[in-house]
């Protein structure tokens, strides 16, 4: 099976209640990217990829557009086969993997239809129908955040994802301890992710303070070097998040002890196919991690829904979905969601989502 047509479309994608806020970025609007693979027997296949905005990661989404209209008329009879269809990416464009990942999940969309499989079995099967979520706050004020701690706490979340940085540092100690006054005794677990917005002195504050709190600290500095300078003097679990750019550097930072788990995202690491390569990897060190993305609509949550379903459950931190931020499903009946922090596993050959079309309008760029 091979590519026969490619249809680039960009789509707007309004921040519910927004804006949503890290502590390198503040978003009110995304513009997701969507491509449509068709195969030279007529079976169609989706990918999306959507940085959520320009500078929470070296990605955006006139990048995205950019990159796939280099590489779409090299891909025009490529194969649809991870293998060959990688090598072939890389031979067309170096590096740009949340690029690349848009071409990856549409290739696994149409390997599963023709093949009658869903995306899970692709990548070696489901563990698990039921994929555990987690719920992420965005940056806020101490006592907001311990509201909807709460809230999540009573929707059944197994997970929470505090998010802090880009201000004073007692704020954010402020806001750990009235979230953990709400959550402590639950069995809700915990983690604090600072996107890279600390300084190493802040870092090390945070986790000397919060000494009593059992959190994964997720990626609190801006490189892998500051991480390595904090990791011996801190309390907590250390998990690398933004600097996983690509497998070797998962391989690096996990095979040198530097990290205990990961939140990785699969445009990042350049789709399902790498991916499923990390997802070995940790397995062989029992590290755990996530199996989410930045931002983006139903396609991207069910390629990280049925990746997560894949994931050895003791090892399986969540799939984070942006659809509690998101207005209306692209697939109205199978929309990807959380529910009492639960995603059902989308059903079906391929990633198990029709989306409507009409949504999309007229292609940015059709090859
Ligand atoms: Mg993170």
């Amino acid at each position: 099976m091979r590519i026969a047509e490619i249809h680039l479309y960009r789509h707007d994608l309004p921040v519910l209640g927004g804006p949503f806020t890290l502590a390198n970025a503040e978003v009110r609007l995304l513009s997701t990217t969507l491509l449509k693979l068709v195969a030279d027997n007529g079976l169609v296949g989706w990918g999306e990829t959507c940085p959520i905005g320009p500078t929470y990661a070296e990605a955006h989404a006139a990048g995205a557009v950019a990159a796939l209209g280099e590489m779409a008329p090299g891909l025009l009879g490529a194969e649809v086969w991870p293998v060959p269809l990688h090598r072939r990416m890389a031979g067309l464009l170096d590096g740009h993997h949340y690029a690349k990942a848009a071409v990856d999940i549409a290739a696994h969309d149409l390997l599963g239809k023709h093949l009658g499989v869903s995306v899970s079995e692709l990548l070696g099967g489901a563990l698990t129908d039921r994929v555990p979520s987690y719920y992420s706050t965005g940056v806020g004020s101490p006592d907001d955040t311990a509201r909807l701690a709460a809230r999540k706490r009573a929707e059944g979340y197994p997970r929470l994802q505090v998010e802090i940085g880009g201000r004073a540092v007692e704020e954010d100690i402020e806001t750990v301890r009235k979230v953990w006054e709400v959550i402590r005794g639950s069995g809700m677990r915990l983690a604090v992710d600072g996107n890279r917005g600390l300084t190493t002195r802040d870092a090390l504050r945070l986790s000397g303070e919060c000494r009593d709190i059992p959190f994964v600290l997720e990626q609190p500095c801006g490189t892998v070097e500051e991480l390595r300078a904090i990791r011996p003097r801190i309390n907590h679990a250390l998990y690398l998040d933004e600097n996983g750019t690509s497998l070797n550097t998962a391989l690096t930072t996990a095979g040198s002890g530097l990290v205990d788990g990961f939140g990785m995202k699969v445009t990042r690491i350049g789709g399902l196919h790498p991916m499923r390569a990390f997802r070995d990897l940790c397995a062989a060190r029992n590290l755990p991690h996530t199996c989410d993305d930045s931002w983006g609509g139903d396609i991207i949550a069910a390629a990280c829904t049925h990746v997560g379903a894949t994931v050895a459950p003791e090892l399986m931190e969540g799939v984070w979905l942006a659809a509690d931020y998101i207005e209306g499903h692209y697939d109205q009946e199978n929309g990807v969601r959380a529910e009492g922090g639960y995603i059902k596993r989308p059903q079906g050959p391929g990633l198990g989502i029709v989306p409507d079309e009409t949504l999309f309008g007229v292609p940015e760029m059709s090859f």
